[in-house]
């Protein structure tokens, strides 16, 4: 494959060459459980995912690491959880209660489930690494004491980039205690002996002990210290990183310089990722404090939609990706490109990566009908199964099933994304009083579209007959090409059917419409 995922790839191979030879290629994310996980963060996972997945295909071992940085303080509760949950700020996440009336055990759990859920409907592999089963496991004993040798050399890089005001009180260290009586990181290392590793440490809560760091396992370094130890632990290869982590200062900046001279390792390949937005989110926003999740998105729209998105772009590129209207062109364009028998190659690897993996490839709707007239249908019918599978029918598909999981993604898009204003309300009775204003021209189109409905009865059939009363009518030739009077008179045709079918101006695309209105109603409803 030809595109920046095989660029990178390329470039990733040689690099875990050139460090380790004959190991696995290490590529890593990293993901704070602070609260519901952004759907924006997604590229986090996906840059990585999408190396590695290429590197893979190549028949190359490879390990994506996906480190939980679940050890890390809670700073604020977030809007929407009970204000109580304050006095937990300063405990890791995994020491947290999860939100009430959660089944997780904990905070950290809690926020990190839905996201596992769709990081395995994404086809994302990795191997997930709980940064407090880590520092509680004593996995990075060595390198804290390493780190706290070395504190003067830390501590002399990161006061290059201090401003004044900043500078601490006392001797610097890169360590940081989880307070043994209240769990809270208050602390404040006031000792430490390099010899015996003992670590005297007083709390905000009043409590203070000593204790011996090389067996002591409640605490964490900081994270301009603790990213540079992990690439090194990790032998990570590969880890891409927002745009906000690389300016002057920043962990990946003062990351790359400690990562040499305290830990012998080495900085990964870590291109910076533009900002990922996101557009529409009506009602989701005000139900889940304006946080749309990964979760979100893959109930609106199918997996290898979503890996699309992030496989087409290149990192530093910014996009956004659809929660309004927008989706419907998305599709469209989606579905284009699943036609087009000869791809350009840097098309043909997007598509290639959205709709598999390395393991094989990713669920498909078996018709994916077009999403906007998927999402006009369920409008129409308000979801009632039996009227969509009767209009589906008339588009030769013979079970609800063969349109799904497409289906359900427009029904949930409609359900939460359409405004009620938008939504389509069919009459039930005719417009008794529109139909008796008309004139001989309109009953006489209006006869027509009746007349031509049953041979015209498919999305296609039905575009070529409402363009083509009017032309009928005109006197033209069906082939004939629109002129601004016949183009005239057909909006004026269209936006008579949408006042009879359902009182406005304007709906849902008209072969749509009237495919799920039904003829007879259709009839019953134009008919003066
Ligand atoms: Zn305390």
């Amino acid at each position: 494959m030809n595109d920046w995922v095989s660029e990178l790839a390329d470039r990733v191979i040689a690099e875990s060459e050139r460090r380790a030879p004959g190991k696995p290629v290490v590529c890593a994310s990293g993901l704070s459980p602070s609260g519901p996980i952004h759907l924006g963060n997604l590229r986090e996972v996906m840059t990585p995912h999408l190396v590695a997945d290429e590197i893979r295909r190549r028949g190359r071992e490879c390990v994506h690491l996906l480190s939980w940085d679940d050890y890390d303080r809670l700073r604020k509760v977030p809007a929407g959880v009970d204000p109580s949950w304050e006095e937990h700020i300063g405990k890791p996440y995994t020491s947290v209660p999860a939100p009430p009336g959660s089944p997780h055990a904990n905070w950290a759990e809690h926020f990190k489930a839905p996201l596992i859920e769709a990081l395995a409907e994404l086809g994302v592999e990795y191997r997930g690494i709980s940064q407090t089963e880590q520092y509680t496991g004593g996995a990075y004993r060595e390198q804290i004491l390493l780190a706290m040798r070395e504190r003067s050399a830390i501590d002399g890089v990161l006061a290059e980039y201090r401003t004044k005001e900043k500078e601490p009180a006392g001797e610097y260290f890169p360590y940081r205690p989880y307070c043994s009586d209240c769990g809270r990181d208050l602390t404040r290392v006031t000792a430490y002996d390099d010899e015996s590793t003992e670590l005297a440490y007083t709390c905000a809560c009043g409590f203070g002990e000593t204790v011996r760091l090389a067996e002591h396992d409640s605490g964490k370094l900081v994270w301009k210290v603790d990213w540079p130890m992990r690439w090194a632990h990790e032998g990570v290869v590969f880890e891409p990183s927002g745009v906000d982590h690389h300016s002057p200062g920043s962990a990946w900046v003062v990351g790359g310089r400690l990562v040499g001279p305290v830990f012998g390792g080495e900085q990964p390949i870590g291109p910076m990722y533009a900002f990922v937005g996101i557009t529409g989110m009506a009602k989701m926003s005000s139900s889940r404090g304006g946080v749309p999740t990964p979760s979100d998105a893959l109930e609106i729209m199918e997996a290898p939609v979503l890996r699309w998105l992030y496989a087409r772009r290149k990192p530093a590129q910014s996009f956004k990706i659809a929660f309004d209207q927008e989706i419907h062109r998305l599709y469209d364009e989606w579905d284009a490109l699943g036609r087009k028998s000869e791809r350009l190659p840097a098309e043909q690897a997007a598509y290639e990566r959205a709709v598999g993996t390395a393991s094989g490839p990713l669920p498909v709707t078996p018709r994916p009908l077009p999403y906007r007239t998927l999402a006009s249908i369920v409008d129409v019918t308000t979801g009632d199964e039996e009227q969509q599978l009767r209009i589906l029918r008339d588009m030769e598909v013979a079970a609800l099933e063969e349109a799904r999981p497409r289906l359900d993604r427009a029904q949930r898009w409609v359900e939460t994304q359409l405004a009620d204003d938008q939504r389509t309300h069919v009459l039930r009775e005719p417009d008794a009083e529109l139909l008796a204003s008309l004139g001989e021209g309109e009953r006489e189109a209006l006869r027509l579209l009746g007349e031509g409905l049953d041979t015209h009865w498919s999305l296609d059939g039905l575009t070529t007959l409402v363009y083509g009363v009017p032309k009928t009518q005109a006197g033209l030739d069906p082939e004939a090409k629109a002129t601004p009077e016949l183009k005239a008179a057909q909006r004026a045709f269209f936006a008579l059917i949408y006042r009879l079918l359902v009182g406005r101006d304007t709906g849902p695309r008209l072969p749509t419409l009237l495919l799920a209105v039904g003829a007879d109603r259709v009839r019953k409803l134009t008919q003066a």
